[in-house]
């Protein structure tokens, strides 16, 4: 049976140890780090998120400075917002949870965010580095992937990675930090003809779709890696709902060497990546502005 990537046990790890040094930190720059958490309307989904990035920024010691927009105001105000954001000292990090409320274009904002605070990783420039390889912020859920497979000391170079969804969120960014990392890429998606065929061949098989079950045993190779990126809502035979992911969890577990569970597994890394990318801003302004050794 797989070994279980407790992506939770990793998270709450990682953000002790950012706890620690924030505090040491603090006195040296003057200031905590700072997270702006943007949100438009009333998705219950999204606010939820919003609230989870929110507490986790606390507990760590940084500051929030989010804001929550009617879907009715006019989208220059949340444009007004971040440019005021992007002048802010106190503000290291900005980020605009998606998706928007129906009628407003998420462009306009993900363009008008600072690269340099940019921690969800969607600005073009940012994307840009990615692709070329250059260091910038990245993305925070396949951040998250990375970060947990690293830490299990799963080998990549060489190996076949298949990613199944070929979102600007998940799979696009994902394919190419396991290029960075020297695996040899198949990107998958709703067009791909026998999706069994692919996933079969993987060494890694990472699902970032959003369909339950879509991954089952027989889909994988013994001995691979599964990572379950997706979130689904479902309703259990008595009628309560339960969250799962992508992949035939129970039977899947039997033939996989190592898998994550949902909840449990890349969902508390994402937030956890946040928390790190809002760091790596901070530690960046404040080399640069007062010569300072974070
Ligand atoms: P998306 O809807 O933008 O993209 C889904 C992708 O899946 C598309 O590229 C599509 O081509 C592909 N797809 C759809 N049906 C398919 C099929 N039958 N076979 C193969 N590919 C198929 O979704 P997203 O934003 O990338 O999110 C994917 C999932 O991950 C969702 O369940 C979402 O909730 C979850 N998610 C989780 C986290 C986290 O922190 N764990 C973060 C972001 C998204």
């Amino acid at each position: 049976s797989a070994k279980i990537l407790d992506g939770k046990a990793l998270a709450a790890r990682l953000q002790t140890e950012m706890a620690e040094q924030v505090q040491t930190w603090i006195p040296q720059v003057g200031r905590p780090p700072g997270l702006a958490v943007l949100r438009v309307g009333e998705d219950p989904a999204s606010a939820a998120y919003v609230r989870g990035k929110e507490r986790a920024c606390e507990r760590v010691g940084m500051a929030s400075f989010g804001q929550h927009f009617s879907a009715e105001a006019p989208p220059s105000q949340l444009l007004d917002t971040i440019l005021r954001l992007n002048q802010d000292e106190r503000v290291d990090g900005i980020l605009v949870q998606l998706p928007l409320p129906p009628g407003w274009d998420p462009i306009p904002p993900l363009l008008a965010i600072e690269p340099d605070k940019d921690v969800d990783g969607l600005h073009p420039m940012n994307l840009g580095r990615l692709l070329r390889g250059e260091p910038g912020l990245q993305s925070c859920t396949p951040l998250g992937v990375m970060r947990l497979l690293q830490t299990e000391g799963i080998p990549l170079s060489g190996k076949q990675a298949v990613v199944v969804g070929r979102s600007i969120l998940v799979g696009k960014p994902l394919s190419l930090m396991l290029l960075a990392a020297d695996a040899t890429v198949t990107l998958a998606h709703s067009r791909t003809p026998d999706l069994a065929d692919v996933t079969r061949r993987a060494d890694i098989v990472v699902m970032a779709v959003g369909k339950p079950n879509l991954l089952s045993a027989d889909m994988v190779k013994p001995g691979a890696v599964v990572i379950d990126v997706g979130i689904n809502r479902t309703l259990t035979p008595d009628g309560s709902s339960q969250l799962v992911g992508d992949v035939c969890y129970e039977e899947v577990k039997e033939v996989a060497a190592a898998i994550t569970p949902v909840p449990g597994g890349v969902g508390p890394m994402t937030v956890t990546m946040l928390l790190h990318n809002t760091l790596e801003s901070y530690r960046l302004r404040n080399r640069r502005g007062n010569g300072c050794s974070l």
